[in-house]
């Protein structure tokens, strides 16, 4: 007893459009360097701006990221 082979349906070619995605995978990178910048550096000499409102406002970023602090 012998039983034909089914073919399976054609699945459709999945293409991942990276001329598309570059872009904004180095906009998102560059903006989460920003955003570690101001979480693990911006205090004291190194402060961007002077009042500390910055490093006051990821203060506790900092400390869950355990980068030095005080
Ligand atoms: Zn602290």
């Amino acid at each position: 007893m012998t039983q034909a082979a089914v073919p399976l349906p054609a699945t459709p070619e999945l293409r991942i459009p990276i001329r598309e995605i570059l872009p904004w995978a180095v906009f998102i990178g560059v903006l989460a360097l920003v955003v570690l910048y101001f979480v693990s550096t911006e205090q004291g000499a190194l402060a961007l701006f002077s009042n500390g409102y910055v490093h006051e406002f990821v203060h506790d970023g900092r400390h869950l990221l355990a980068f030095p602090c005080h």
